[in-house]
């Protein structure tokens, strides 16, 4: 209500707040954003605050791009509802609050992780995700032609805490900012490859997790550029180092509790559970389109990089696509290791649950659990190899888009269908290594 916009700004203001940074997930899941002066936010939270429809048709690159609704419709205003239980001061940024928003189109992710969620609670499902992203930080490089490289390339630092493989103690800093903004991290450490780091969410309801790994994403990248560094999220920056991974775990809870438990049956999972592994199996194709988004993503996909490259499940086994980790009980559940740190967060999450409703509507089974080391090709059927086949398995999918929303698909797939045309058109340096040459 108005009375409670002005509390609000009342509180605020007591807190030293004098600016509201109004944020949304775009469809890439980049955080677009306006600052508000404080005493303008009741305003704002009466009317909403507009934004040009082209957030959606410019690309990273700064191309804009015919997504239906936009260029046709000669790019209408949208706008953006403040979600005032999402308000948080700014630890790195003294005065500034930063507040979620709900944006009026069919593109808006958080709507569409919404809409999913609400046909899962239709069936009983109420999803629990826990989220885990790995990103690499870069320093400047004026002498590559990227600009930037890693910031340590100290090999074979997996879980080396401390000063030997993060000599600025990034991860520490990281950390305390991340817990001050209290979006539930509860801790971090360097991944595999030199300035890698892996950083763990609390898990929660599916909402609050997509948005609290969103705000996690902004958040490095902004702290990350407060010390003149570079937070990549992509999947594979190096090709001499591993993949960064986004992957989450996902139980479903009723008044009992974890609905994927079951003592009795089979490994201990329970037939809800059963269903939701042959689910997201069976639509694993599709769902790379939204979990792997990028055409860089299908370069993180492999035999022996821990990632997945086949279409599997197992018990324990870090090798396989759905990993059910060994604690059961409360703590029953599997790990979704398809997903890539470059996926936007509310949509990775919305498919796969999507595709484990359609797996408990359809009562399927999955195949028998991986046993021993995967990537064996003659076992389980292969992911798709390049973003295209990814888009086309989307496209093909009437089930998942039905649930993901026709509008929301439509849009998704032309964005990414040009950025797939414009990847096509431009020429390598690697091609003109390989062939200018010699041939
Ligand atoms: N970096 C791996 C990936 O891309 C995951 C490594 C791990 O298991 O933490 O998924
Ligand atoms: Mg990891
Ligand atoms: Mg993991």
């Amino acid at each position: 209500s108005a009375q409670d916009s002005v509390d609000l700004v009342g509180r605020l203001s007591g807190e030293g707040i004098d600016v509201v940074r109004v944020t949304y997930p775009d469809m890439l899941g980049t955080d677009r954003a306006k600052d508000v002066l404080l005493e303008h936010l009741p305003s704002v939270v009466e009317h909403g605050l507009s934004f040009c429809r082209a957030v959606y048709h410019t690309t990273p690159r700064g191309e804009t791009i015919q997504v239906p609704g936009g260029l046709d419709a000669g790019l209408p205003d949208i706008t953006v509802h403040p979600d005032l239980s999402t308000v948080a001061a700014v630890p790195w940024e003294p005065g500034v609050a930063w507040v979620l928003g709900d944006v009026s189109s069919p593109e808006s992710p958080r709507e569409v992780l919404r809409s999913v969620l609400a046909r899962a609670a239709d069936h009983g499902m109420h999803p629990v995700v826990g989220p885990e992203l790995e990103y690499f930080l870069c320093d400047p490089d004026p002498s590559s032609p990227r600009g930037w490289r890693r910031y340590t390339e100290v090999p074979g630092a997996i879980y080396t805490a401390g000063l030997r493989a993060d000599p600025d103690n990034h991860l520490l800093r990281v950390l305390r900012s991340l817990r001050e903004l209290g979006i539930g991290v509860t801790g971090g450490n360097h991944e595999y490859d030199g300035a890698q780091f892996e950083i763990n969410l609390q898990h929660s309801e599916a909402l609050s997790a997509a948005d609290r790994a969103f705000r996690f994403k902004a958040a490095v990248k902004e702290l990350a550029r407060k010390e003149g560094r570079l937070a990549t999220f992509m999947a594979k920056p190096f090709a001499e180092a591993g993949g960064s991974g986004f992957h989450f775990h996902l139980s479903c809870v009723d008044d009992t509790g974890n609905c994927f438990d079951d003592p009795a049956a089979p490994h201990g999972l329970s037939t809800m559970a059963r269903h939701a592994i042959a689910g997201v199996l069976r639509h694993a194709p599709a769902l790379a389109a939204l979990a792997n988004p990028t055409i860089n993503s299908y370069k993180r996909f492999g035999p022996d990089t821990l990632a997945p490259w086949l279409i599997d499940w197992g018990l324990d086994n870090r090798s396989a696509m759905v990993r059910i980790p060994p604690e059961r009980g409360e703590g029953s559940r599997l790990e979704l290791r398809l997903g890539d740190a470059s996926a936007n967060p509310y949509l990775a999450i919305a498919a796969t649950i999507a595709a484990a409703l359609l797996g408990v509507l359809a009562g399927e089974e999955p195949p028998a659990p991986l046993e021993g080391y995967g990537y064996d090709t003659s076992k389980s059927p292969v992911l798709p190899s390049t973003l295209s086949t990814a888009l086309d398995a989307l496209e093909a999918d009437i089930e998942l888009t039905e649930l993901l929303g026709k509008d929301f698909t439509t849009s998704f797939l032309a964005y990414k269908r040009d950025e797939v045309a414009r990847f096509r058109r431009h020429v390598t340096e690697w091609e003109f290594t390989e062939y200018a040459y010699h041939l």
